[in-house]
């Protein structure tokens, strides 16, 4: 490829103990743990909203945070978002799970619709109130690195680039995009044709009449159907592959032709209107790093001795797993810690670390580890793993899971415990 130099002088502005660049729901709990914890925090976020794909991406839902029997197994900040995500909007929390934990085995998971618009702006009242300082519009643009320590990070405003130095950064890009930048191995997933806006139409505006569930007047409308297993993806279409401005590009493109070509041939189009269409794109998978570890899928039931995060697998009943603070981490990179989306999994455990709660509680971990970091003046790989997991746990969020929650028709004595 042909290449330009390009050098400019830019502005230094001021200081930060933690930039987390990125503002979706990993960003979010990240940015409000490190707050939280006294430090001073940049929150970066290239939109307009705080949530991402949980809220202008339109995935409103918190998929189930429990082993499908009556037990929670993501708790900290997951719980606090769901529980915020719903308090001033529609919910359709199952009554079970109304008032926290039920005493009794239930089959109705804990999980919830919500608001995404709402929850939005709560994050941000709630953020902005913690004195986390919220730079919208304003893209994380590139990492300055020098000897594996990221000395700040370039922003690019409509003001023009900007340099702010940092102690500890957390990549919540959703793909690793500042990871990357620096230098860490990462690896490409694969994108199925997704794109799921919402409509109302005559007939979902009486139903939500009837029923007197607002919800139900919104209905989703599908340009690319294809669900997380692939299925519905169209023959012989090639898969959206990595993060690029051409590939991001054909994808919207695909899907808006597609929904135009499909309300032209409608003939009940007059009686329908598009009322939200996703924000960013519904790429589940684009770019994560390739860390200290990678969890696995047959990984469920392990225990790890330096794990941040008990979750569950959010489709299969009893499924429990472990995320392991080197899966948010890359040995050589001394204040880089990453979360979300972008943490190191591989095929389903991808899936499994990268939807909505745990998203969140690997924010929250990041954060805590960043924050361990800066008081031992160490690489955020070398911290004190039992002082992260006791913040945490002092914090509500479970490290462990318990292993009372292991069905029998598990072998216990081959459960493995994974030594750091
Ligand atoms: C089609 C689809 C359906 C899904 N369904 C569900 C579901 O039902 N339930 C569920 O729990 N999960 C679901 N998920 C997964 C879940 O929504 C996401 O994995 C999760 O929300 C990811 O959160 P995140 O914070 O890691 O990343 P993101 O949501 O991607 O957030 C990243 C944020 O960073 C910002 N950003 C990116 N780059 C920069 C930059 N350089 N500078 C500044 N800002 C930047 C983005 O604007 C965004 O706000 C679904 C995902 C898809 C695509």
């Amino acid at each position: 490829m042909e290449t330009i130099m390009w050098s400019a002088q830019i502005p230094r502005r001021e200081e930060y103990d933690l930039i987390v660049c990125g503002g979706g729901i990993a960003g979010c709990a990240a940015a409000l743990c490190g707050a939280r914890l006294g430090r001073r925090v940049l929150l970066l976020e290239k939109s307009t909203l705080l949530g991402g794909l949980a809220t202008i991406g339109l995935v409103n839902y918190f998929v189930p945070m429990c082993n499908h029997r009556g037990r929670q197994i993501c708790r900290g900040m997951a719980e606090e978002f769901l529980r915020l995500s719903i308090r001033y909007g529609y919910s359709t929390l199952p009554d079970a799970w109304k008032d926290g934990e039920p005493e009794e085995a239930v089959s109705a998971p804990y999980q919830t619709e919500y608001d995404p618009w709402l929850f939005a702006m709560q994050l941000a009242e709630l953020l902005d109130d913690a004195g986390v300082r919220i730079l919208f519009d304003c893209r994380a643009a590139h990492p300055i690195a020098e000897d594996g320590r990221i000395a700040g990070i370039v922003t690019d405003s409509k003001s023009g680039f900007a340099f702010y130095p940092a102690k500890q950064v957390i990549d919540a890009t959703g793909d690793g995009e500042i990871a990357a930048k620096a230098g860490v191995p990462t690896v490409d997933g694969r994108n199925y044709f997704s794109y799921f806006p919402r409509e109302i139409t005559l007939d979902s505006c009486r139903d939500a009449v009837n029923s007197g569930k607002i919800h139900r007047a919104v209905k989703t409308f599908a340009g690319g159907g294809a669900n997380l297993y692939g299925g519905g993806h169209p023959e012989g279409m090639p898969f959206y592959v990595g993060a690029s401005a051409e590939v991001t590009s054909r994808y919207l493109l695909d899907n808006q032709r597609l929904i135009v070509e499909r309300r032209r041939s409608d003939p009940d189009r007059g009686s329908r209107e598009l009322v939200s269409v996703p924000m960013m794109p519904q790429f589940r998978t684009i770019r994560r790093i390739d860390g200290d570890y990678t969890l696995h899928e047959d990984e469920a039931y392990v225990h790890f001795d330096d794990s941040v995060a008990a979750i569950n697998d959010f489709d299969r009943a009893d499924y429990v797993y472990e995320v392991p603070l080197r899966c948010l981490t890359r040995r050589g990179f001394s204040n880089l810690t990453v979360s979300g989306r972008c943490a190191s999994a591989d095929g389903y455990a991808w899936d499994v670390v990268r939807v909505i709660p745990p998203a969140i509680l690997t924010g929250q971990a990041a954060a805590v580890a960043a924050c361990r970091a800066m008081d031992e003046g160490c690489a955020v790989s070398d911290v004190s793993i039992r002082a992260v997991q006791k913040e945490l746990e002092r914090q509500g969020a479970g490290v462990h899971f318990d292993d009372s929650l292991v069905p029998d028709k598990i072998d216990r004595s081959a459960m493995r415990v994974n030594k750091l």
